[in-house]
């Protein structure tokens, strides 16, 4: 199982929900997912190509914190 800990992409927040999935992608989808619904506070006031920098940054840091469990 593939696993990454939303307070290893968000350090600070005090978040311990872990994403977990079969591959990578599913890992990335939901923990995406759970920042839309748990940390949208975090995208406020952004402007539109601010978040997409954000998004990518984002991912770039989530692919690489996965671990396998
Ligand atoms: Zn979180």
């Amino acid at each position: 199982m593939m696993k990454l800990k939303c307070d290893d992409v968000m350090p600070g927040l005090g978040c311990d929900f872990v994403a977990e999935g079969a591959t990578k992608e599913d890992v990335v989808q939901k923990m995406m997912e759970h920042g839309d619904s748990m940390h949208a506070d975090l995208m406020q006031g952004k402007s539109e190509e601010e978040k997409q920098q954000a998004t990518v940054a984002m991912k770039e840091t989530m692919m690489s914190k996965i671990f396998e469990e």
